[in-house]
């Protein structure tokens, strides 16, 4: 009884976060970096946030994570970490020879105004930038915010310091997958493959995060978007961003800049968050739906049709990122389960909490919601009225423990089970995965409670 101390009654706190449901922003930043092409992701910072930044990415994904930091000392926190990073830019080119360095700032160098434009400027002029290589940055103060929205302020660095248009679109769509797993961006750009369309992904950390090991190790491996695919962004028909709080900005920005349209969906999980996704690349690029996604869709209706009176009216807690938080629940209202409890630690405003609470608004019972919330009140919450079921993050295996309530993992970060980033829950066949694995956490929890005279062989 980890949490024992958790008490039921649920008391006003206004200036105290516990068991926050959201990292910090410069872990979502240097994830985006990671998926550019030959890109060294940069903390300009002290060595401890970098530190926590990486092994944060590193035990989530089981993979090597490359970053370099501006390790501030005490003299950089009193004058400035312009030094520092003016060093960290040569050492870095001459040492690791990245074809990009992606900056992004702490809590401690956004304090001090370490103005980052400028320094990456010096940095050129004095030479240390070398010819066909790049510096980009993302300001990403982690007490405002959290690792999504740090993500899509780094996104949006692509856009603003590479797309270009040449003046003809081309019939490339762009992808913005969202605060999403390696697994779940391949997964969005094979539907798009499978409809004949060509497309440029971005950030793209397929094959950069759940690679192969082969022996060998790539300091840059081979996926990631590259930076002329990030230019002809620029030029390409049109945008489908992903999750309007990570790829919002960076679409929005493209649009502005380079007069491509864009659509922002919900991250397409489940059937709904599909169909919603396959029928805009339709639109966009005017061709038809193959046989083959329509198998897969067709998939998923059975599934649900068949297993539909082991999710009908369960009882799900959530906690997450805001964008999974509305597509898992959208898809858990569509299999008729209903998400009674949804926190998560980042901000994401009052229009998208009326979003959320609209998709609950038919639920048999009441809903809560809080948003910014922490898995303390989500504790609470489940104390006062059990669920069924969570699904959320690996801290929420504490509460599933103490409260003997089945969990699912999803979000991030998963630290204790793999799979993750090699399977996705993203399109028809990743709902189908997520379904498995709702169904596997109810099922055996039904049989483990059965007597020997109501334990089913057939289920
Ligand atoms: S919250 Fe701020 S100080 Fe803490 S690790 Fe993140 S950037 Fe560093």
């Amino acid at each position: 009884m980890l949490l024992r101390h958790t008490p039921k009654e649920v008391t006003e706190r206004s200036a105290l976060t516990i068991n926050p449901a959201k990292t910090c922003q410069p872990v979502g930043a240097m994830y985006a970096a990671l998926g550019i092409h030959g890109c060294l992701p940069h903390s300009h910072g002290s060595q401890g946030c970098y530190a926590y930044h990486r092994s944060a990415l590193t035990r989530h994904f089981k993979e090597p994570v490359i970053a370099a930091t501006s390790a501030f000392t005490e003299g950089s926190s009193v004058f400035g970490g312009q030094a520092n990073l003016l060093q960290a830019i040569d050492n870095i080119f001459t040492v690791y020879n990245p074809d990009i360095i992606a900056v992004h700032t702490t809590c401690l160098s956004e304090t001090i105004g370490d103005d980052i434009p400028q320094i990456i400027n010096k940095a050129k002029a004095e030479g240390k930038v070398p010819d066909g290589k790049y510096v980009i940055h993302a300001n990403t103060p982690s007490y405002v915010g959290s690792h999504v929205t740090g993500f899509s302020t780094m996104t949006r660095a692509m856009v603003d310091y590479f797309a270009e248009s040449s003046g003809h679109k081309t019939k490339t769509i762009n992808l913005i997958p969202g605060y999403s797993e390696p697994s779940d961006m391949e997964e969005i750009r094979r539907i798009a493959s499978l409809m004949g369309i060509q497309t440029i992904m971005f950030p793209d950390t397929s094959k950069v995060l759940n690679g192969p090991l082969t022996g060998k190790y790539r300091m840059f491996p081979e996926g990631g978007v590259t930076i002329p695919e990030l230019r002809q962004a620029g030029s390409s028909m049109g945008t489908v961003a992903l999750g309007a709080l990570a790829s919002g900005a960076a679409a929005k920005a493209l649009d502005a800049k380079c007069k491509v349209p864009c659509e922002i969906l919900d991250l397409p999980m489940g059937l709904h968050g599909t169909d919603m996704y396959v029928d805009i690349l339709r639109r966009i690029a005017g061709v038809n739906v193959p046989d083959s996604l329509t198998l897969e869709r067709g998939q998923l209706v059975d599934v649900i049709s068949d297993m539909h009176q082991y999710f009908y009216g369960k009882k799900v807690a959530l906690a997450g990122d805001p964008d999974q938080l509305l597509a898992i629940a959208r898809f858990l209202v569509s299999i008729d389960m209903i998400p009674v409890y949804m926190v998560t630690g980042t901000p994401a405003g009052k229009k998208f909490e009326k979003t959320l609470r609209e998709v609950v608004k038919d639920a048999p019972c009441e809903v809560k919601i809080q948003m910014p919330g922490d898995m303390f009140l989500l504790h609470q919450w489940i104390k006062q009225s059990p669920v069924d079921l969570l699904i959320g993050n690996s801290y929420l295996k504490y509460i599933a423990k103490d409260e003997d309530i089945p969990l699912v993992r999803h979000g991030f970060p998963i630290f204790d089970r793999v799979g993750h980033s090699y399977f996705p829950t993203m399109g028809y066949k990743g709902g189908l995965r997520f379904l498995e694995k709702i169904l596997d956490a109810i099922l055996d929890r039904k049989d483990r409670d059965a007597t020997d005279i109501n334990m089913e062989l057939v289920m």
